[in-house]
């Protein structure tokens, strides 16, 4: 038989899903995937079934629906501080996965290159290697995940096409700061380089720390990406509806992508998006104490149970060093340690390895996600008492 794709031989499957399948299999508390395991919003499912018997089962506007795009584009408005026409500057894609993968086909030629923040979620990896664009890496460092400056000059050259920011961040929870975000920008501007910022835990910050869209800054509406999705903020991750604002030139190039990747995000759902997204500020704020108070418990036990972490600024994950308590296991690496974990508790977590290039540098970390019920975390809490200590 012929070889299949060079490629797609170059990454592997996601550790983050796979984690998932173990979890179910092993009947686990999955700590691993960032998704919900409470009841997303009835008024949501309400109106998602009122969409379909109301006959939106056909396909949708292939770049989104207009009651969607509007909504977004006021949305945008308000929160962000974005001005965007819903007629030229938006695509609705089947979640944030789609958006970036159609955004970076639509920009990368062979040779540009992108930057990184290390940690990074799994999917720019191969998302990287499927655009063609050649990945530099900044490192985040912890505790509290800072990147030097210096480091992230020296990134940048004339090869940059984009600079991928995700705020607030998955693995680390940091928030970017409004200076971090302008001296980003003053870079991408030096370098003619574009901004893509996935923004999809907009919604879920802490200790009164605030979102900043790069998008917003002086000079950036014209070269930066924004992508957001309803999966997060609602909590219903399993509708894939997504979507990149940008500036038309660039959204002409991400609508003919996203048009022959998927035709369109599901049209019911999308009507279902446009009606959850004028909640007022309560629910904003619910799904926020929620998830901080969460958070703090989460957190303890965790450090109850030997792990170091710090408290995440925004998003619901927390990326902890396990060092303690694979040395009391005598295991020396991440996966090894997951896998232990699961057997040992039945909690999943994703190893640390899976948000590094260089896999050496997360062979100590696990992450955590706390994005579930309470019964559920109680039960985490208990458990991880099972280890040694
Ligand atoms: N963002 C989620 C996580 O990091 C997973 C998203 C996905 O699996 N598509 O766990």
């Amino acid at each position: 038989m012929k070889k299949l794709s060079q490629i797609t031989e170059t990454f592997s499957e996601s550790v983050i899903r796979e984690m998932t399948r173990i979890c179910d299999e092993a009947g686990g508390y999955n700590l691993s995937q960032g998704f919900p395991d409470f009841e997303s919003p009835k008024a949501i499912q309400e109106a998602a079934i009122r969409a379909i018997q109301a006959g939106f089962n056909q396909y949708p506007v292939t770049f989104g629906e207009p009651e969607l795009r509007e909504a977004i584009s006021r949305k945008v408005r308000e929160y962000n501080h974005i001005e965007c026409n819903p007629k030229t500057d938006i695509t609705v894609t089947c979640g944030a996965t789609e958006a970036m993968i159609a955004t970076l086909k639509a920009l990368i030629n062979p040779g540009d290159e992108i930057i990184i923040f290390e940690p990074f979620y799994e999917n720019y990896g191969p998302d990287s290697i499927l655009s063609g664009a050649t990945p530099r890496y900044v490192t985040l460092y912890g505790p509290d995940w800072h990147y030097s400056a210096a480091e992230l000059a020296a990134a940048f050259n004339e090869k940059t096409k984009a600079i991928i920011i995700n705020t607030p961040n998955n693995p680390t929870g940091k928030v970017f700061s409004k200076e971090e975000l302008a001296e980003i920008a003053a870079l991408c501007i030096k370098w003619d380089t574009y901004a893509i910022a996935d923004e999809i835990y907009e919604h879920i910050l802490y200790d009164g720390a605030r979102h900043v869209s790069i998008a917003s800054l002086p000079g950036m509406a014209e070269r930066t990406i924004t992508i957001n999705s309803i999966s997060k903020t609602y909590s219903v991750t399993g509708w894939r509806v997504g979507w990149a604002i940008a500036a038309p030139e660039i959204t002409k190039r991400i609508r003919k992508v996203h048009d022959f990747f998927t035709v369109g995000a599901p049209t019911p759902l999308q009507h279902a998006a446009a009606e959850a997204m004028t909640y007022g500020p309560e629910y904003y704020e619910g799904l926020k104490n929620h998830y901080g108070e969460a958070r703090d418990f989460v957190l303890g036990a965790l450090r109850q149970a030997g792990f170091k972490c710090e408290l995440p600024q925004g998003a619901y994950y927390v990326l902890t060093d396990a060092s303690d308590i694979m040395a009391r296991l005598g295991i020396t690496d991440d996966t090894a340690f997951s896998r232990k974990l699961i057997e040992l508790t039945g909690v999943a977590t994703v190893p640390g390895s899976s948000f590094y290039a260089d896999k050496t540098k997360g062979s100590r970390q696990v992450r955590f996600c706390f994005c579930k019920k309470w019964e559920t975390l109680k039960h985490v809490a208990q458990v991880l008492t099972k280890l040694p200590r």
